[in-house]
């Protein structure tokens, strides 16, 4: 049997498969980035493409204490983009 791959979400700390949820990493360089395609090194932060989600994980700094690094605002941004772009094509938002 094939077990499924689960992860916490950031914001809301709800478990759900891997592939519905957005990842962020740290690389070994010290980069902090959306991982698009789920395959980058390093340590790995997932959030719900959702942007209360977002805004829960900003408010509490979740990323800085999930990845233990500074996160820069550009990865904010870039992370409202990539959830702008999933709820867009996705489940709709209560
Ligand atoms: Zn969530």
């Amino acid at each position: 049997m094939k077990s499924i791959p689960m992860r916490s979400c950031i914001g809301c700390g709800e478990k759900k498969e891997k592939k519905q949820l957005i990842r962020v990493i740290r690389t070994p360089e010290g980069e902090v980035r959306v991982d698009a395609n789920g395959r980058g090194n390093g340590r790995g932060a997932y959030i719900c493409p959702d942007p209360a989600c977002l805004e829960k994980a900003f408010k509490r700094k979740a990323l800085t204490r999930a990845l233990s690094c500074e996160i820069p605002g550009e990865l904010y941004e870039a992370l409202a983009a990539s959830v702008a772009a999933c709820s867009e094509r996705g489940e709709p938002q209560a």
